[in-house]
C-alpha cells in the first residue's frame, strides 16, 4: 500500500510538470541578443581570424620590445621568421593583455644538439611579469624522442602541470601552440580572487585542459600568486647551449 501511495504521488508530480512543460512555448527560451560579432575565420589556422591582434606576421617587430630595456626587440628577423638572439635576451609585447585567445608557431632546428631541458628551450611566459619567475611559463622544448621531467617538458606549464600528451613534432618542422588564457584576479589589497587558468592545444592535440594555475613558474621553489593586472606576452631567450629556435604567425584575440 505505502508502495503505490509513494508511486501514485510520483506519476501526480510528473504529471503536473509535463502539463507545465506543455504550456510552455519555445520561444521562451530563445534571445537574440546581443549578437555574436561577426569573425571572419583565417584560411588556416596559421592566418588569424578578421578581429585578432597581429603580434608577428614575418614583417617586423615594431609590436615587441627587449624586456632588457624596453628598448627594440633584437631578435634575428629573416625569411619571414624570428630567430631567438640569446644575447639580446628575451622579448616581450608591447601591449599589455588580461584574457585571451593565443596562436603561435615555433620551430626547433634541425640541427639541433643537446638533450634534456638543454634542447631547444624556450619559452612562452602567458603573461610577463618583472619579479620572481616572471610570469607563467608554457614551456617550448625539444621532446622529440628527448626526455626531461616530465612537468617541465614541452606542452607543460613549467614545473606545474604535465602535458595531457607528448604531440612534439620534430626538429625543422614547424609546430603550433594555440592557448586560451583566462588571467588571475585580485582585489584592490592584493588578495587573490580567481587563479590562472589555461587550455592549450599543442600542434592541435590538446595538451593542458583548463588547468587551474597554482602561481607562477619557478624554477625553484613553489608557486605563488601576487597582485597583477594587464600584462605583456613574453618569449624567452634560454640560456642553454643549443641551435637557438625560431618563431612566426603570432596573434592574440583578446576575450
Ligand atoms: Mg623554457
Amino acid at each position: 500500500m505505502k508502495q503505490f501511495l509513494i508511486l501514485a504521488a510520483t506519476l501526480t508530480a510528473t504529471s503536473f510538470m509535463t502539463q507545465a512543460q506543455e504550456k510552455a512555448k519555445h520561444e521562451e527560451t530563445e534571445f537574440y541578443s546581443p549578437v555574436p560579432p561577426v569573425v571572419t575565420p583565417g584560411a588556416s589556422l596559421s592566418n588569424a581570424p578578421s578581429d585578432a591582434i597581429i603580434l608577428f606576421d614575418g614583417k617586423n617587430l615594431d609590436q615587441w620590445v627587449s624586456t632588457k630595456d624596453s628598448g627594440a626587440a633584437k631578435w634575428t628577423l629573416a625569411d619571414n621568421v624570428i630567430t631567438v638572439n640569446k644575447s639580446a635576451g628575451d622579448i616581450q609585447t608591447k601591449n599589455s593583455f588580461t584574457d585571451y585567445q593565443l596562436h603561435i608557431e615555433y620551430r626547433i632546428p634541425s640541427n639541433i644538439t643537446g638533450s634534456g631541458q638543454a634542447r631547444g628551450n624556450s619559452g612562452i611566459f602567458l603573461a610577463a611579469l618583472p619579479w620572481g619567475a616572471g610570469g607563467y611559463e608554457l614551456q617550448v622544448l625539444d621532446n622529440y624522442k628527448n626526455t626531461t621531467y616530465v612537468n617541465g617538458q614541452a606542452g607543460s606549464i613549467y614545473k606545474q602541470a604535465v602535458p595531457l600528451a607528448n604531440a612534439c613534432g620534430k626538429p625543422g618542422e614547424w609546430q603550433t601552440y594555440d592557448v586560451v588564457w583566462t588571467a588571475p584576479r585580485f582585489s584592490e589589497n592584493g588578495i587573490l580572487k580567481s587563479m590562472a587558468r589555461v587550455t592549450v592545444f599543442h600542434n592541435g592535440v590538446l595538451v593542458q585542459n583548463n588547468v587551474t594555475l597554482l602561481g607562477d613558474t619557478p624554477y625553484i621553489g613553489q608557486p605563488s600568486y601576487r597582485k597583477h593586472g594587464p600584462a605583456p606576452i613574453k618569449l624567452q631567450s634560454h640560456g642553454d647551449k643549443s641551435e637557438p629556435i625560431s618563431y612566426r604567425n603570432i596573434w592574440v584575440r583578446p576575450l
